[in-house]
């Protein structure tokens, strides 16, 4: 049976995120790409390279939801399986899909069970349930941090689509952009993540430092977000992004629920907090009970003295 993924690609390159996806989709049948958006030829590239991968279709052109609706709804009779990850384009694109094709989308996908069993979470990830889907086509959006990576080494043909008659009602004007040279939060084997306690934007400087080292990728609470001491797409959690590092570093957090529905595939879990009561310090594999602008320093000098580099 036939799938359709689409890739998350930004600033030319194939997001991590689509290698996930296209991992945990090849038991279903061959797969097929699109990337669609502009400046894609590198992306498409990668996306030929990905093992399982049979064709890259490439749709060149500016896209928002409702074009990209519209493309994949007059591509959809092709394919059994019309795929996206869970992240800010799945999560536009996904739903207007299903209702066009007037499918149920199953979503947030964390492990794929069968051809038509597919196990999501819900009560923000403190149960999972098993959805069994009997229609004709499966509209899905996959949590890409729950699988594993494809690999890469493939050359499936890349081949162009006309869309010239795929029009949007909405134009971008301006992108406005977190500048970072952090790995991907999503995806990330690493994960530095600060809470309210850190006190100030200028504080969070002291997290990114420890990020920096560790090669790791920051995240926040949404009450450091709240406050502005870190930027909207570094939130972890319900409302925020879904992580499973394998190490998250968690400081100055208290370990709401909210919270730990986004970090529950982490491998594991240090926490450095004042209170040893705290949610999180209980739930952690190994916690330092302390002031965080005490025990960030030393680590980090600690970190430099091994001479670690990543
Ligand atoms: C609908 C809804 C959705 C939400 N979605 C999210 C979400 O996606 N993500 C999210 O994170 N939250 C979310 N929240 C908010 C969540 O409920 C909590 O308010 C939030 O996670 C708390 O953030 P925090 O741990 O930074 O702050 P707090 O809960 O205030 O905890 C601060 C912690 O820092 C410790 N501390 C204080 N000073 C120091 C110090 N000097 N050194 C070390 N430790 C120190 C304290 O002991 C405490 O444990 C949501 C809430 C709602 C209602």
């Amino acid at each position: 049976m036939s799938v359709l993924v689409l890739a998350d690609h930004d600033l030319g390159a194939l997001s991590p995120a689509t290698a996930r996806v296209v991992h945990a989709v090849a038991e279903l049948g061959p797969v097929e790409i699109l990337v669609a958006g502009e400046d894609i030829a590198a992306a498409a590239q990668s996306a030929s390279s990905l093992a399982g991968v049979t064709k890259v279709l490439t749709a060149e052109g500016q896209f928002a939801a409702d074009s990209l609706e519209m493309l994949l709804s007059t591509l959809a009779v092709r394919y059994h399986y019309l795929v996206a990850s869970a992240g800010s384009v799945g999560k536009d694109v996904i739903p207007r899909l299903a209702a066009k094709l007037d499918l149920m989308p199953v979503t947030d996908i964390v492990a794929i069970l069968g051809p038509n069993r597919f196990e999501r979470p819900i009560y923000a990830g403190n149960a999972l349930q098993t959805v069994t889907s009997n229609q004709s086509k499966h509209i899905l959006t996959l949590r890409a941090s729950a699988f594993r990576a494809a690999a890469s080494g493939n050359a499936a043909p890349i081949e162009p689509l006309d869309v010239s008659g795929i029009s949007s009602a909405a134009k971008v004007i301006a992108a406005h952009r977190t500048q970072s040279d952090t790995p991907d939060l999503a995806t990330a084997q690493i994960v530095v993540g600060g809470g309210i306690a850190v006190g100030s934007a200028e504080g969070f400087q002291l997290i990114e430092s420890l990020a920096k080292k560790l090669g790791a990728a920051i995240g926040a609470t949404r009450a450091a977000v709240d406050a502005g001491y870190a930027p909207n797409d570094w939130q972890v959690g319900q409302t925020g992004k879904i992580i499973a590092p394998d190490l998250y570093i968690a400081i100055g957090i208290s370990g709401a629920l909210q919270h730990l529905a986004g970090i529950q595939g982490a491998k594991k879990i240090v926490a450095i907090n004042t209170d040893a009561e705290a949610p999180l310090v209980k739930l952690a594999d190994i916690a330092l009970i302390g002031d965080l602008f005490e025990i960030i320093p030393q680590l980090i000098a600690e970190l430099d003295k091994t001479g670690l580099k990543r």
